[in-house]
């Protein structure tokens, strides 16, 4: 059976931190492909500070290129507003019903899960790969554990810890950085940073 995990994220800007870690779960878990998901617009009230859609997934595609195995999906910023993660699970478990699902996040969005949309039938469609965030104190190896632990007794679902290193780096980081006049290239893929400079993005 295909094993894809989909990574979903704003990626404003994709960083080595998010490659890193598709790269060490691609490896690892010996997956056949990691689709990147550049998350939608937000509505236009929430607008004010990610990037359109068409440049996030344009950086995504550049950023990837040299991975076989990695590949980028436009499914979620070509729909109107921000997508759900059922609604792209569905999507795809329907195009791809050979295909085990995986869905990569970080410690983060497991924490809050219980608020997302039919958060049970997400569990029914994919497997979960958790990482953990650098700089997220109050992950602590036990809350981790209590977390995961949760989840899978409440939706009857196996998590997969993924037990990677981890890169520091936020894109909120990069972006800051880049307003205060300082270099960022070397946290980013070569691509991504000529996209930046020229469409003269996060000045
Ligand atoms: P922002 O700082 O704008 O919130 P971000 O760097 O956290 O952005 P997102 O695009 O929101 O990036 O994240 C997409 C996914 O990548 C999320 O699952 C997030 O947990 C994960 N992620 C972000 N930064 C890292 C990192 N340095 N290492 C591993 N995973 C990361």
């Amino acid at each position: 059976m295909i094993k894809k995990a989909i990574f979903g994220g704003t990626f404003d800007p994709i960083h080595i931190g998010h490659i890193h870690i598709a790269y060490e779960a691609l490896y690892r878990l010996k997956l056949d492909e990691i689709v990147f998901m550049p998350t939608g617009n937000p509505p236009h009230k929430l607008k004010k500070y990610v990037t359109d859609g068409s440049l996030r997934y344009k950086m995504v595609k550049s950023a990837i290129e040299s991975e076989g195995k990695f590949t980028v999906s436009d499914y979620e910023i070509n729909r109107p507003n921000l997508s759900y993660t059922y609604n792209t699970l569905e999507h795809f478990s329907k195009l791809e019903k050979d295909t085990k699902w995986y869905f990569l996040v970080g410690m983060d969005c497991l924490m809050d899960i219980q608020n997302w949309k039919r958060v049970d039938d997400i569990f029914k469609l994919c497997q979960f790969i958790v990482f953990n965030r650098p700089n997220f104190p109050a992950f602590t190896k036990e809350s981790i554990k209590r977390q995961k632990k949760k989840i899978e007794d409440r939706y009857s679902t196996e998590i997969i810890y993924l037990n990677a290193p981890l890169l520091d780096i936020s894109s909120t980081t990069i972006r800051k950085n880049m307003r205060e006049g300082r270099r960022v290239d070397y946290l980013l893929p070569e691509n991504v940073s000529d996209i930046i400079e020229k469409f003269g993005l996060y000045r």
